[in-house]
């Protein structure tokens, strides 16, 4: 299996909520499979998914999140999130907080999901998960991709009527615009993942993909506010997007990190800067050369001096 197969396999773990394998039917499904599946109101389990879950959110589910609560990213993140790690790698995430009594989700209520229009990714997906060994991941279920059930004993949306195929259930449930807007997230995610704690990533390195993933407002600061556009070349179209389009911002993010985390195509400093740090290298360089061959000049003179007061004591035993 390459890397990107690799990558792209493991990028379901926003998918899949359910931590308990055996709760993943063995059957591969196709975007055509029928599914038999409903959650509403009537169910007896109505919200018991809501509780004693681990959804981890994607920039894009805290962007909506919050511009749907209506307070910066900031506050959003201190009030409803906690931090967590990024699918046991060292690359740090949120994920909800739950509350301390029922141990909920802070969105539910009795009466059903109060965000329900822009709920979570990982909510979307339940219970379908999907494993995608495509490059980039496409809409149709190839060879390359197929679909699985997570039937845990408490969901009772099995055995309501309802039939579907897969491919309706998706639509249904907005899943493919979040695949399309979470996808080169969680690659940077899944490519830490696959290159494996061995590679070192800066503390700073983290902290950066940290603060771009959850905060958008500081990330723009960042840009606008710091040496970044002297650095990089990025063009007035560009800058005039991510100046107010939060979403444009976000897509401009996952470049960047890519970039800075992994090396990936995409950014590119501007030459003078890239002339101005050779020169800074070569005027080091010509100030160590220029430092060496003076301690060589020294060390000569001194071997010379050391020579003559030989030569001058050999002198005056023989007189
Ligand atoms: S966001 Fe909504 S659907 Fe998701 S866990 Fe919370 S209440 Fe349930
Ligand atoms: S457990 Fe299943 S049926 Fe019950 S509310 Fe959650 S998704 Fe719906």
């Amino acid at each position: 299996m390459s890397e990107e197969e690799h990558i792209d396999q493991e990028s379901d773990f926003l998918k899949n909520t359910d931590k308990n394998p055996s709760n993943i039917q063995p059957k591969k499904l196709t975007l055509d499979s029928p599914l038999q599946f409903e959650c509403h109101p009537g169910v007896p389990c109505f919200t018991a998914c809501c509780h004693n879950i681990k959804i981890v959110l994607t920039p894009y589910d805290i962007l909506v999140l919050r511009k749907r609560l209506g307070i910066p990213a900031h506050d959003f993140i201190n009030q409803y999130t906690e931090p967590t790690y990024l699918e046991k790698t060292d690359m740090p995430g949120v994920q909800i907080k739950l509350t301390e009594d029922k141990k909920g989700c802070p969105f539910v209520t009795p009466e059903g999901c109060t965000v329900y229009q822009d709920r979570p990714s990982a909510c979307r997906y339940y219970p379908v998960g999907m494993a995608d060994f495509h490059e980039g991941g496409t809409n149709d279920a190839g060879e390359d991709k197929f679909f699985f059930l997570v039937k845990e004993p408490h969901c009772k949306g099995f055995e309501e009527s309802k039939q579907w195929t897969i491919r309706e259930w998706r639509a249904d449930q907005g899943v493919d615009e979040r695949d399309e807007l979470n996808k080169e997230w969680l690659r940077l995610v899944m490519r830490r993942k696959s290159f494996g704690l061995q590679a070192t990533l800066s503390e700073a390195a983290k902290r950066m993909f940290f603060m771009a993933s959850t905060d958008l407002d500081s990330f723009r600061r960042f840009i606008f506010e710091s040496s970044f556009l002297d650095t990089y070349e990025v063009d007035k179209e560009t800058i005039e997007k991510i100046k107010e389009d939060d979403l444009e911002l976000m897509l401009f993010s996952f470049s960047y990190l890519a970039n800075t985390l992994f090396g990936a195509q995409g950014m590119t400093i501007k030459q003078e800067k890239i002339a101005a740090k050779v020169d800074e290298i070569k005027a080091r360089q010509d100030e160590a050369m220029k430092k060496a061959e003076q301690d060589y000049a020294d060390l000569k003179a001194e071997r010379n001096r050391l020579q003559k007061e030989q030569e001058a004591a050999g002198q005056a035993k023989k007189e």
